[in-house]
């Protein structure tokens, strides 16, 4: 739902799914009290028909596939309509391993091996898009150095690689419980398919630099009503006490991480995958101002629940998160004017290499704290745009 709020800029959007009447009290109560937003996350589920696409159904369980394509899934929306323009050829179980270029170190194709016969294979293209995300893509980079290119293919700047950067997952939060929202506990009830948002509140755009630390984090999280699974007794107290419906929102923390050039990926010459490709040895770790947020993140939390009058709060902090648990690796190949500095433009067209563009994570400069793919399929949309009128401009 659109929310007019400068750290989570608006869109248009479809009508938003419904929250949990103990969601709209702490989003009512927080804005009150604490001029935060709390807001329903922003979701690629349907909540009416697209395209032959139905309204999602809240079954639940999106991660099995879903049978009314109701979630976005290139398999079912962008892959099968660039399969029905007859325009696209799809080769399955081809595996990567390098970009080809020519004297003039353009890209002609790219070198993959076949998953299931082992055996190297090349096509060629008059560009190439490498998307296989951030971390995949670089390795493939990397692995397409040559004589002309050592370091790796398009990295002139030597950024290629660097800044790797992924969210502070999950670090501080809190729960609480509605005692007075309880509602009827079910195990078959519809099941939303998102949860609520929490929009970043510290170092706001309009507001003086927060003392702890720089950026911040937004919270992800939700409401339900379900089962007293912690009723004390046994027997007969135990399975009247599990009816009781108890009421519960926990908010969890996604943190910032700030892109430095210390935090990097390499080819590991030493180690292959099981087709022979070179893999990457991964190198990252917190800084002070990552660590800095999360018992902010546990304060706030808690805040916020007194705030809405939840009952039973519980501030909890992880400081031993491991980078790479957020699963939303991004930076690596940076985008930026300068190409001395990075390695793409504003379209991921690799500065060295005019045909040849990476549209995944890779190009980001900095990770905010919110969820990575609606803003990379965003750049993917205006990249694909360019490459395809300057294709029809002969440019390319
Ligand atoms: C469990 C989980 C939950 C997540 N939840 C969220 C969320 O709620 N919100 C959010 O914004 N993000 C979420 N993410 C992150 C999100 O999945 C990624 O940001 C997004 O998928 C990245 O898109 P991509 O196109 O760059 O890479 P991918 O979606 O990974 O697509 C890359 C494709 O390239 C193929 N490929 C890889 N290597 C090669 C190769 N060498 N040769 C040929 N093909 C190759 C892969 O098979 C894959 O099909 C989640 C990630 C995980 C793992
Ligand atoms: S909950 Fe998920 S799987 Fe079920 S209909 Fe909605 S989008 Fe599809």
């Amino acid at each position: 739902m659109p929310e007019g709020v400068h750290e989570l800029p608006d869109s248009k959007f479809h009508p938003p799914m419904s929250m949990h009447c103990a969601e709209w009290r702490l989003k009512n109560k927080v804005r009150e009290k604490l001029g935060r937003t709390v807001t329903l996350g922003r979701s690629a589920n349907l909540t009416k028909p697209i395209n032959g696409r139905q309204a999602c159904h809240y079954c639940g369980p999106c991660e099995r596939g879903c049978v009314t394509k109701s979630y976005f899934n290139a398999a079912f929306t962008t892959l099968a309509d660039a399969l029905a323009t007859g325009n696209c050829t799809l080769v399955q179980n081809a595996m990567v391993y390098r970009v080809l270029t020519d004297a003039n170190n353009r890209a002609r194709g790219v070198l993959y091996i076949d998953r299931q016969t082992r055996e190297p294979k090349e096509v060629f293209a008059r560009a190439v898009v490498v998307s296989a995300q951030a971390l995949e893509s670089a390795r493939i980079l990397l692995n397409s150095a040559n004589e002309r290119q050592p370091s790796g293919l398009a990295n002139s700047s030597g950024a290629l690689g660097h800044y790797l950067m992924d969210h502070l997952w999950v670090a501080g939060g809190a729960e609480g419980d509605f005692p007075d929202l309880h509602g009827s506990a079910s195990l078959d009830g519809p099941r939303r398919p998102d949860g609520i948002y929490v929009i970043r509140f510290r170092n706001r755009h309009d507001e003086p630099k927060y003392p702890k630390f720089l950026r911040g984090y937004g919270f992800q999280g939700g409401a339900s009503t379900g089962f007293n699974f912690g009723a004390p007794g046994f027997g007969l107290a135990f399975k009247q006490g599990l009816r009781e419906p108890v009421t519960r929102l926990g908010l969890a923390g996604f943190g910032e991480v700030l892109p430095r050039y210390e935090n990097f990926v390499e080819i590991d010459r030493d180690v292959v995958d099981a087709f022979g490709i070179p893999t990457l040895k991964i190198h990252m770790g917190w800084s002070d101002n990552e660590r800095a947020m999360i018992p902010d993140m546990a304060e706030s939390a808690g805040e916020m629940l007194e705030a809405a009058g939840a009952k039973n709060v519980k501030p909890w902090q992880v400081h031993d998160r491991i980078p790479g648990y957020g699963i939303h690796e991004m930076g690596v190949a940076r985008m930026g004017k300068d190409a001395k500095t990075s390695v793409l433009n504003q379209y991921q067209q690799a500065h060295d290499v005019n045909n040849l563009f990476v549209m995944d994570a890779a190009c980001f400069t900095s990770g905010g704290c919110q969820n990575p793919t609606l803003t990379i399929m965003a750049l993917t949309v205006r990249s694909t745009d360019y490459l395809l009128s300057e294709m029809k401009k002969g440019s390319l």
